[in-house]
């Protein structure tokens, strides 16, 4: 059993990783390798044959794709059985949004049923609420919607205008607003709509369709994802019953972001299905395709690609696996302590709402870089509909939209660390004040680099003191101004996300350092690090030149070059080795 529970979220940047207690993909149980191949045999036989029926909005197809998904059990994954669910872990959730994530706009619907659809009855609805909601939603006969965003309020969610007022009878709430970009709107039967009783108390609803006074506008013509329905909800004088709220009132927005903690997590879950799909159809499409006498995976600036779109991907299965299992375990535990499935659940995804809010980012980032390398390995195929590539690059792009934008999630990162900090749940200052003594100090030469990884472990022991450094130092300066100083938050945000993927990825191959392919594993973790050293000394720089002056930001500026120092390796020849075995296997093999 692993034991991250003793890890508390955030954490990962004061203590170093533990190779041996970190979850990764391989080591998934069996029933969960059987749930895996199940779904991606749905997948393969009823999502990818329609793709296109699919984005053409063929009348009832989408719907009727979910039923199916339903009948294989894949909605009501962490339903309770008494519900009509499986109660599976979230580790084993993880397994079925990876690959049910990589099916483009169906994966949307279902990401928007499965999640903030029908998580907020689950975990905040009352018996019978959840009686009468959660059997329909688990088996798909029922179809749900989430209600948040406005046209005036997307980011800023709590300055929704949709208003609810008690009606004379004490016995409704009339709802009248307008609701945006409402995934599953066309056809859902049930809404959670956020509205605020009185224009002031933000509290939740669970809205039915047919309730007079709701409708819903036409289909958005959309970028990408265009098989997915989205619509705009209008409320006019919609008189909903008085239990159809649902938690309490004036609390919608503990409904609003815990359950986004968890969408952000599945969010990343799913892009990592979506790279290694892209990446598998672009490694064959390289060996197939011949130009000047040779498949184009012979030519290095092909391998470049492959290695990195490779790399990025490695990365992201690593950390979402083992935030994945961080989840699952503090969810075990806090059940074990006698919380409820709603404590547990939410206390679980809550305590690693930085690592969710990382992943966000990172995974909605690997996945557009995983796609546009895609095309650009396609040619002017990947520009055709004719090909796969077209249809990956243009659903992508809204990753890094919703589920929180990537800018309010970088922002979330570091605002959500240092309240932690401050509330004494994680020790910042101490390992910072080691920082900044270290800095004063006569650099200490350490012991030779001799052991496998030592130079890996140190170089991520590093990375960890230039964000000690960097971020303690711009607190300190700037105190209650940082907020506003959204370039220096930005900048540390890349720093922490780039620590984490690095970090993730090393621990995944000390795990693993005897298995098949363990040469060319340590070959990415060594590109991705030495590139990682780059951008975080950037990212480092450009804060600390932001703030700090004289004789501070010389010193700040030494000591950022001391820990963003590492081997110097022919990265081109580790890449190579890298692209060498994805072409062997044809497909992505790590
Ligand atoms: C296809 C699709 C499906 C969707 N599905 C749903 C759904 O089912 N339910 C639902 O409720 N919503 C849904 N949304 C809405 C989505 O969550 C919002 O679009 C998103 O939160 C951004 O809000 P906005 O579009 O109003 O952009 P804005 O908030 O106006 O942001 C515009 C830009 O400004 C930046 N910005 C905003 N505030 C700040 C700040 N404080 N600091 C720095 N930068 C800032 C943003 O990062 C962004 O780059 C969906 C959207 C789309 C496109």
């Amino acid at each position: 059993m692993e034991k991250s529970i003793n890890i508390s979220g955030g954490s990962f940047l004061i203590q170093p990783g533990d190779a041996e207690n970190t979850f990764t993909p391989e080591d998934l149980n069996e029933e969960q390798r059987m749930i895996h191949d199940m779904a991606l045999e749905f997948t393969d036989n009823e999502l990818f044959t329609r793709l296109d029926e699919i984005d053409n909005h063929e009348p009832g197809l989408v719907p009727s794709l979910l039923e199916k998904a339903g009948e294989l059990g894949l909605l009501g994954v962490s339903v309770p059985e008494e519900y009509g669910g499986f109660a599976k872990d979230f580790n084993t959730g993880t397994v079925v949004t990876e690959i049910v994530g990589a099916a483009h706009a169906f994966s949307v619907a279902y990401s928007a049923h499965t999640g903030i659809g029908t998580l907020p009855i689950l975990y905040f609805g009352t018996e019978e609420q959840k009686q009468k909601y959660l059997p329909g939603l688990a088996t798909g006969q029922l179809k749900a919607s989430y209600c948040l965003t406005e046209p005036g309020s997307g980011s800023d969610a709590l300055a929704a205008k949709t208003k609810a007022v008690l009606n004379a009878e004490g016995t409704h709430y009339i709802l009248d607003g307008q609701k945006m970009w409402i995934t599953n709107a066309g056809f859902a039967d049930v809404f959670i709509v956020f509205a605020k009783i009185d224009g002031k108390d933000f509290t939740a609803f669970i809205v039915e369709r047919n309730t007079p006074g709701l409708s819903v506008g036409a289909e958005e013509n959309k970028m990408g994802i265009k098989g997915s329905s989205t619509c705009q909800v209008f409320f006019e004088n919609c008189a909903v019953p008085k239990d159809a709220i649902l938690g309490e009132i004036g609390r919608g927005h503990v409904i609003a972001f815990n359950i986004l903690n968890i969408g952000r997590y599945k969010l990343s879950a799913a892009a990592m299905g979506g790279c290694k799909r892209s990446l598998t159809n672009a490694i064959r499409y390289a060996n197939e395709r011949q130009q000047f006498g040779k498949s184009i995976s012979s030519f290095g600036a092909i391998q470049y690609k492959l290695s990195e779109m490779a790399i990025r991907t490695y990365a992201l299965e690593a950390a979402n696996w083992r935030v994945s299992n961080y989840i699952d375990d503090r969810k075990k535990l806090l059940t074990e302590e006698g919380k409820s499935l709603a404590e547990a659940s939410l206390g679980a995804a809550e305590e690693y709402a930085i690592e969710c809010a990382l992943l966000k980012v990172a995974g909605s980032e690997a996945l557009d870089y995983v796609v546009d390398e895609g095309v650009q390995i396609y040619g002017g195929y990947g520009f055709s509909e004719e090909y796969p590539l077209a249809r990956a690059y243009r659903d992508a792009r809204i990753n890094r939209i919703f589920e929180g934008t990537n800018e309010i999630n970088r922002l979330l990162i570091v605002d959500m660390l240092l309240k932690r900090a401050m509330k004494g749940q994680i020790d910042m200052m101490t390992p910072a004040m080691e920082v900044q003594k270290e800095l004063m100090g006569i650099p200490e030469m350490g012991e030779p680099d001799t052991d496998a990884f030592s130079a890996e472990v140190k170089a991520i022991a590093n990375m960890k003191k230039a964000i000690l450094m960097v971020a303690g130092a711009a607190v300190q300066k700037l105190m209650m101004q940082l907020k506003d100083e959204q370039e220096i938050l930005m900048a540390v945000a890349d720093m922490i996300i780039d620590t984490f993927m690095a970090e993730s990825a090393l621990l995944r191959t000390m795990k693993h350092a005897e298995s098949e392919g363990a040469a060319e594993r340590e070959a990415m973790v060594q590109v991705l690090i030495t590139d990682a050293m780059d951008r975080i000394n950037k990212s480092g720089k450009t804060a600390i030149m932001s703030f700090a002056t004289g004789d501070e930001q010389r010193m700040m500026l030494l000591g950022l070059k001391r820990f963003t120092k590492y081997r110097m390796l022919n990265t081109t020849a580790l890449r190579r080795t890298v692209a060498a075995r994805l072409i062997e296997a044809d497909n992505y093999c790590y």
